[in-house]
Formats: C-alpha cells, sequence, structure tokens
C-alpha cells in the first residue's frame, strides 16, 4: 500500500500573537508545530502499513523551517520525506496550495491512499484535502474518525461531522481528511528521534511540477483568494469577584445591584 501523508507546520497557537496592526500572524511570537490532525493522519498511515505493507511518504509545502516538520513525521514512522519549496509557491492560497501538493504527488508515484488533517489549526479552513482531490480527480471522505477495516482493495470507514455521520466503503485511490477521534498518535523514542534526524528531506521546486502548472497557476499568482481586512476581536476584560460560603446572600445581593444597574432586572 502506497501512502502519501499531507503535512503542514503550523505555529504554536496557544502562544501565537497576532500583528493586530499588520493584520496578520506574528510568526515570530511562538514556536511551530506539526498541526495535530495530521498527527492522526500520519498514525492511521503507519498503522495501514503495519498491517498491509508498502511505505508512507509524508509531503509539505512550506519554507525551509518546514523540514523539521518532517523529521518529526520520519521520527513518527514515515519512510520518505519530501518539501515542496520555491519562491513560485509563496502567497498561496488554499487553491493554489492544493494545487501544487497534488501536481508533486502525482509527480511522486501512484497512491493509493492521501491522508491530510480534518483542517489545520492556523487556517482552519478544512478545505486542502477535499482540493487535493479534486485536482487528482479521485474520491475522498472527509472528518473521518474511525477506519473500520482496510485491505489491499478497500477501505471502510466512519466519518463524523456534527450529526451527519456515515459509513462508506471505498476503493482506491482515495484521500481522507482525519479527525482527531481516529487514534492517538505514537510518541517517537530517543531512537527514532535520532534516526529521524539522518533522514534526507527531498527537495521539490517549481521545476518539479512545472509540466503540470504554469507559473501563473502556483503560489500569489495562481491565488484567486485575497484579504480584504482582517480584525483582531478586542479582549474583553471581565471582573471577577470571589464570595466565601458563607457570603451566599451578599452575592445575590451584589448580583442584583449590578444587574439593576445594567437595566437587566428591576431594582
Ligand atoms: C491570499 C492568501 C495568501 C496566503 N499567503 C500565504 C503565505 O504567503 N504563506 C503561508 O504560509 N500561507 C499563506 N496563506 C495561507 C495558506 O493558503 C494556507 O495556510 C494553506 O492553503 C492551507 O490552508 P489551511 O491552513 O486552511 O489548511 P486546511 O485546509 O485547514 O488543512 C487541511 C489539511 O491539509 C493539509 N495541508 C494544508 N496545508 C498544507 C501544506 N502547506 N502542505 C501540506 N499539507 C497541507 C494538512 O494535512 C491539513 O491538516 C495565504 C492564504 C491566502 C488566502
Amino acid at each position: 500500500m502506497q501512502i502519501l501523508v499531507l503535512i503542514k507546520q503550523v505555529p504554536e497557537m496557544e502562544k501565537v500573537q497576532f500583528d493586530a496592526e499588520k493584520g496578520r500572524i506574528d510568526r515570530k511570537s511562538a514556536g511551530v508545530e506539526v498541526n495535530p490532525f495530521d498527527l492522526n493522519a500520519l498514525e492511521a498511515a503507519v498503522k495501514i502499513r503495519e498491517k498491509l505493507g508498502g511505505s508512507v511518504t509524508a509531503l509539505t509545502m512550506g519554507p525551509k523551517r518546514a523540514e523539521s516538520a518532517l523529521k518529526e513525521a520520519a521520527a513518527r514512522g514515515a519512510d520518505r520525506v519530501f518539501l515542496l519549496t520555491d519562491k513560485n509557491f509563496a502567497g498561496a492560497d488554499t487553491i493554489s496550495t492544493s494545487a501544487v501538493l497534488s501536481a508533486a504527488a502525482r509527480k511522486l508515484g501512484d497512491f493509493d491512499l492521501i491522508i491530510a488533517g480534518e483542517m489545520s489549526v492556523d487556517g482552519d479552513t478544512a478545505q486542502v484535502g477535499p482540493q487535493t482531490a479534486q485536482f487528482l480527480e479521485i474520491n475522498h471522505a472527509a472528518y473521518v474518525s474511525e477506519i473500520t477495516s482496510v485491505s489491499e482493495n478497500e477501505i471502510t470507514v466512519n466519518t463524523s461531522l456534527w450529526e451527519a455521520n456515515y459509513s462508506k466503503t471505498f476503493n482506491y485511490p482515495l484521500l481522507l481528511t482525519v479527525t482527531k477521534d481516529l487514534n492517538s498518535p505514537r510518541l517517537p523514542s530517543f531512537k527514532d528521534k535520532m534516526k529521524a534526524r539522518k533522514i534526507e528531506v527531498e527537495k521539490l521546486d517549481y521545476e518539479a511540477v512545472k509540466n503540470q502548472l504554469q507559473v501563473k497557476e502556483v503560489g500569489f499568482k495562481g491565488s484567486p483568494t485575497w484579504v480584504e481586512n482582517i480584525v483582531v476581536p478586542q479582549k474583553i476584560e471581565r471582573e471577577t469577584k470571589v464570595y466565601n460560603k458563607n457570603e451566599t446572600e451578599k452575592a445575590i445581593a451584589d448580583l442584583k445591584e449590578i444587574l439593576a444597574a445594567k437595566n437587566l432586572m428591576e431594582a
């Protein structure tokens, strides 16, 4: 089974700051990590390889620093790792990202299965997986929360999107986007990490996809989306007052007073 996993490097969202003036994430304010859902995607791929044999390839499009995400993917079981990086790819929206990822997938081989995260924690659009399947003209199942059976010929998955759940069996080639309920990603051992340090991150630039995509179809030029305006929501400071157990009456009286002052209840 030849499996491709799409990996995105994202800022650590709980630490990252927003530059309100420039209207964008201040990427220097936090470290980077592999998009958490992509670890579930990788874990699923490695489990399938352990069962059926074959290989797991990890692919990311990003700047040079995204190599560390690929090294982590290798520590967690990817056999080969590829970085798509080129100045022509800069400024890509989700369509142009998906176009380049699908062109690279075609170039790298005949994958039976492509697995992506359900969404990224920074961009959050959940568009790249389905769009990549669309560019490759293959089926996809989004929000997969369980793989109930898998063989060399077919795979059965359950998907969960709010209350819209279904179970379906697919033949390959197929693209899945997966949720965090699918599995618990393994932690790489020290030995795995040491081995991954030595793995070669294979680079792909525009040359690798130029037979499939013109310069005007990639990066900023190939991106029909533009950002009109970004507004950072104002932080609302909340006042907290803590009462002791024996101050219930006072707490109720104070609350009534506050609500009455705001005309939310009669005094
Ligand atoms: C006008 C515009 C300009 C932009 N310019 C830039 C820019 O200059 N630099 C920049 O970093 N971003 C830029 N972005 C953001 C970039 O388009 C998105 O980060 C990217 O398309 C992924 O979208 P997402 O984060 O919503 O991923 P989602 O669709 O939510 O991700 C779903 C899954 O797709 C896969 N995936 C997503 N992105 C990648 C990737 N790059 N490589 C491999 N797999 C991936 C992962 O498996 C992920 O879990 C720009 C966006 C817009 C609209």
